[in-house]
């Protein structure tokens, strides 16, 4: 049977080249040059003054967090609809994450409802851009200045995305992103921090880096973490992000194409395919099952599977996580976009691998489905 997966990494630029200088060099470890340059590439993409790279997009959350010396009895308002790494930080200083829902088209955080949830412990607002539209971030700078808060900007699902034409990671007070194979940058694991502010670079680097002491190396006065990326991994973070133009040609080509052949068939929701601040950049192209549909994502996904098409589904809310609601967090409180969209929300295969002929059978097999009901 024919295999699509729901996305694979293309790894034919310089990767190879640059991970066989590390080998060449001796230089694995976070020390190497390849760590610099690629903190380097990502500041001259978004236009930030400083980039400090991290393992993960987790821990680069993590770290704008502990940065920022968020902490107990703070409120930091959010979408609910987003991955766990957003919240985590938050309730693991102590912090309180203040839910708001989503667009039911965007499916981005409903800056509308921010204002009404500010009160005197806010102290950040954290905007995380979904699957390949950006947050309208003009009303979210405008609350921020208003109200004197930090903006979080969780951009690891915007390499190469703008909003009005500046960058996307060049919003927040900190921006993150994450490299992971699904992104449009990967390094198989890796993240990076971003920053205008050299005081917020310095506590990154140091949250990094076990806060060694600048004077005397063993001597702590705040305690850090070892969140450090290898020279191996940003040799391959290199890589990618010198051919990132091409990657997002493709993403935009691949969501060109499925909005094309699934437009017209009926039953399901399609992406937006551009707003007036910003192109869809398609980091996955997402598709939301009618209501009158009788069966949900995680039936469509399984039926899919069974024709050897690989799709994952959507994010599920904050305010249902079973780890949040066991710490009694968000009782009682109901997101119903969010939570319809993590019931009837799927996406389907959309990495840099397809063809259009990949892309035209992952269709069929959609429709004989939908036909089938
Ligand atoms: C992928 C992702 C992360 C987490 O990044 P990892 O590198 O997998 O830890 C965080 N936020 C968003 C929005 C993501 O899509």
């Amino acid at each position: 049977m024919r295999k699509i997966f729901v996305n694979e990494p293309v790894l034919d630029g310089n990767e190879r080249k640059y991970l066989n200088e590390c080998i060449d060099t001796n230089w694995i470890s976070f020390e190497g040059p390849f760590v610099k340059k690629f903190e380097q590439g990502m500041a001259e993409l978004t236009n930030r003054k400083y980039a400090v790279a991290v393992s993960n997009g987790s821990v680069a959350l993590d770290t704008a967090v502990l940065a920022l010396k968020i902490g107990e009895g703070d409120e930091v308002i959010m979408p609910t609809f987003t991955i766990i790494s957003c919240a985590a930080p938050l309730v693991r200083v102590g912090a309180k994450p203040v839910l708001v829902d989503s667009d039911p088209y965007t499916w981005n955080m409903k800056v509308e409802d921010i204002e009404s949830n500010i009160t005197s412990k806010t102290k950040a607002i954290m905007v995380v851009h979904i699957y390949g539209l950006p947050v309208d971030m003009d009303p979210v700078l405008e609350l921020a200045k208003k109200y004197n808060l930090y903006i979080i900007e969780d951009a690891a699902e915007m390499h190469g995305q703008t909003y009005k034409g500046r960058p996307c990671g060049s919003f927040g007070d900190i921006s993150t992103f994450s490299f992971y194979p699904n992104k449009h940058i990967t390094c198989g694991e890796g993240g990076m921090v971003l920053t205008n502010y050299e005081v917020l670079a310095e506590r990154c680097a140091s949250i990094r880096n076990l806060f060694f002491s600048s004077k005397k190396r063993y001597i702590h006065e705040e305690l850090g973490y070892n969140f450090r990326m290898t020279n191996l991994q940003a040799a391959i973070g290199l890589a990618q992000l010198e051919k990132l133009d091409r990657t997002v040609a493709k993403k935009r080509h691949i969501g060109a194409l499925y909005n094309k052949l699934l437009k017209d068939i009926g039953g399901l929701q399609i992406p937006v395919e551009k707003t007036d601040y910003a192109d869809n950049i398609y980091w996955v192209y997402g598709v939301v099952l009618d209501d009158d549909l009788p069966i949900d994502a995680d039936e469509f996904i399984k039926r899919l599977g069974e024709e050897g098409i690989g799709c994952r589904g959507f994010f599920w809310g904050m305010h249902e996580q079973p780890v949040f609601k066991e710490m009694n967090l968000f009782e009682e409180e109901r997101y119903p976009v969010a939570e319809n969209l993590a019931r009837r929300g799927f996406y389907i295969p959309s990495g840099v691998n397809l063809n259009d002929d990949d892309q035209e059978y992952v269709v069929e097999k959609i429709k004989l489905i939908l036909n089938q009901l």
